[in-house]
């Protein structure tokens, strides 16, 4: 039987449902993005009362996104057809997550259904599945997202040893702020990285922080200060700033780190695999490189679709059928964790 699974920790509201093989039946994501741009972020406040808004519209949609694969006559999945009710325990907005937490339990109870919580950095990971299913530990896995950035050593699926983590902002982070001192609009990554299309890596010489050998962690505030200076130098200068040069040489900047460390990660462990996840994952330029240079060395790259790179529930629908192939329930007392981590 298929699970379904919900995911709330930020501002998507999000619902999908797995079968038992693993097949994708459904995948909704209802996204808040043109309520939070006009404050240039997401508004917490705002984002939990929009989750709660749009909820059940999305749970439907998914139910009849599923009847209509599996071919079903009536409309919709019934919910007494499912085999889990899955959902995003944390990390994320607290008030967002404990929107997806109650629903799940409602309606996992009243369909006399057994809960299970999920992760959401471990969803992050999991999407990798989606395009591979055979993708086998002990291998590197790079997350890269709006509120974390680690390089880390899956020895085993859930054992995790983190080599590195950012000391400040988070790539995903430095990407909307760059953006947004450019006056460009929110979130920024997808602005940047089209941007970056026609522009030159070379163009401009930003920093690479901790670029060290065996140093795994990543600090971006000081790439962050430079964009910012360069754009204040080129104003005073009455210099137009050509964007396109100025997002590929910020690119090219954390790109370079990121590229860096896993190879040295890789190297360092012996390991023969490499995956990333994350929304700043669905960025062309990044999966690109990490495919053509560690392909070359003889490391197995694999990426998520990118679609399931920035929040979805898809990924935290592949968890949950892991968890529910284990066993592995949750109880009805439980609460959101907004401070989870791997
Ligand atoms: P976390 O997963 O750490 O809790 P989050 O869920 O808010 O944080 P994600 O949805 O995983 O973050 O990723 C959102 C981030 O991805 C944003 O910072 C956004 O700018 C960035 N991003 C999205 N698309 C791209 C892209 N093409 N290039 C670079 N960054 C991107
Ligand atoms: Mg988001
Ligand atoms: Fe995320």
């Amino acid at each position: 039987k298929p699970v379904l699974a919900i995911e709330s920790s930020c501002d998507e509201t999000a619902v999908a449902i797995i079968d038992a093989d693993g097949t994708l039946l459904a995948n909704q994501v209802s996204t808040q993005i043109d309520f939070h741009a006009r404050f240039g972020g997401v508004v917490p406040e705002i984002a939990s009362r929009k989750h709660v808004e749009v909820i059940v519209g999305v749970v439907d949609a998914a139910l009849e996104e599923a009847a209509e694969a599996l071919g079903l006559e009536g409309g919709a999945l019934s919910p007494k057809e499912l085999a889990a009710v899955g959902v995003t325990q944390g990390p994320g907005l607290v008030g967002a997550l404990v929107v997806g937490v109650a629903f799940a339990k409602g309606f996992a109870y009243a369909a006399g259904k057994p809960l299970i919580c999920v992760n959401h950095l471990e969803g992050h990971l999991y999407a990798n599945l989606l395009t591979t299913p055979d993708l086998k530990p002990p291998f590197i896995f790079t997350l890269v997202s709006g509120g974390h950035t680690m390089l880390v050593h899956v020895r085993a699926w859930g054992d995790y040893e983190v080599l590195g983590e950012t000391l400040d902002d988070a790539v995903g982070e430095a990407f909307d702020k760059v953006a947004k001192a450019l006056g460009l609009g929110y979130p920024g990554g997808p602005i940047i990285s089209r941007l970056a299309e026609d522009g030159n890596p070379k163009a401009i010489d930003f920093p690479r922080a901790l670029n060290r050998k065996g140093d795994y962690r990543f600090s971006l505030s000081g790439l962050k200060t430079a964009v910012m200076l360069y754009i204040e130098q080129e104003n005073k200068a009455g210099r137009p700033i050509h964007l396109p040069d100025l997002a590929a040489s910020f690119e090219a900047a954390v790109f370079d780190v990121q590229y860096k460390k896993a190879r040295n990660a890789l190297r360092e462990t012996g390991a023969k695999e490499y995956c990333i996840g994350g929304g700043v994952a669905a960025n062309p330029h990044l999966r690109d490189m990490m495919v053509r240079k560690l392909s070359r060395q003889g490391i197995r790259v694999t990426v998520p679709p990118q679609n399931a790179c920035t929040d979805n529930a898809a990924m935290i629908a592949v968890v949950a059928r892991e968890k529910f192939l284990k066993g592995e329930f949750s109880d009805f007392s439980i609460d959101a964790d907004p401070n989870m981590t791997l």
